[in-house]
């Protein structure tokens, strides 16, 4: 079984996705991480973003290793653990220029659909969270939920992951608004897809959302 877990950042797709793999024995696949992961080793090779066909051969040369396991979830790019690195705010505030890139995109996806076909023919199933997991990636999957949660409700959980004081209410709406603008530029992205289950976050506990998304996964 695929579950595709698709919504903007701060919907809480990344805690939600951990916790259905979790509680359902299934595998677990950050996609987001991955464009994360070449967004990093773009930097690290001094790599201007816009030079779009060096970004491009950047994602199709970086050896990335990413772990399926929801408990454990570790990223190497190239042999560096960057799990810890991809989260920071450097990383966040170019990612979506890489993300736009059609060939990084083209690139990702291959590595994504071979990940998701070995943990089907391996353990079953995975838990997919992305942007354009029921609309491109893995449009076969047995569920898709789209995750929403108010602009406010977003904030408020992208405040809580980052250390008190390290950025104003301003700066965090700032943020919020322009990867949701910077992340509309493809079309694809956020874009209902055939069949998708729509479950707005907003009022709704980490768990509850996880025992919706079950309950809809043994229907
Ligand atoms: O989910 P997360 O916020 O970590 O994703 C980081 C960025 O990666 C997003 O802002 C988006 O630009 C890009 N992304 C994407 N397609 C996906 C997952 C993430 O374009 N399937």
């Amino acid at each position: 079984m695929i579950i595709a877990v698709d919504g903007p950042s701060g919907s809480g797709k990344s805690s939600t996705a951990r916790g259905v793999a979790t509680r359902l024995g299934l595998r677990y696949l950050d996609t987001g991480a991955m464009y994360r992961a070449v967004t990093w080793s773009a930097l690290e090779h001094g790599l201007d973003l816009d030079d779009t066909e060096a970004v491009a051969e950047r994602a199709r040369q970086v050896e990335l290793s990413i772990s399926t396991d929801a408990q454990h979830a570790r990223f190497t790019a190239d042999g560096t653990d960057v799990t810890e690195a991809i989260r920071d705010p450097r990383i966040s505030a170019s990612v979506s220029k890489i993300a736009t890139n059609l060939a990084v995109r083209e690139e990702l996806i291959r590595r994504q659909r071979a990940i998701i076909d070995e943990a089907v023919d391996d353990t079953g199933g995975i838990v997919v969270e992305g942007r354009d997991i029921a609309t491109v990636v893995a449009t076969h999957a047995e569920l898709k939920v789209l995750l929403t949660a108010d602009q406010d409700a977003r904030m408020e959980r992208r405040k809580a992951e980052l250390a008190e004081g390290a950025v104003t209410a301003e700066q965090l709406r700032d943020q919020i608004v322009r990867r949701d603008a910077d992340d509309a530029t493809v079309s694809e992205f956020q874009v209902a897809s055939d069949g998708a289950v729509t479950v707005d976050s907003t009022h709704l506990s980490l768990e509850e959302v996880i025992d919706v998304i079950s309950r809809l996964a043994k229907e």
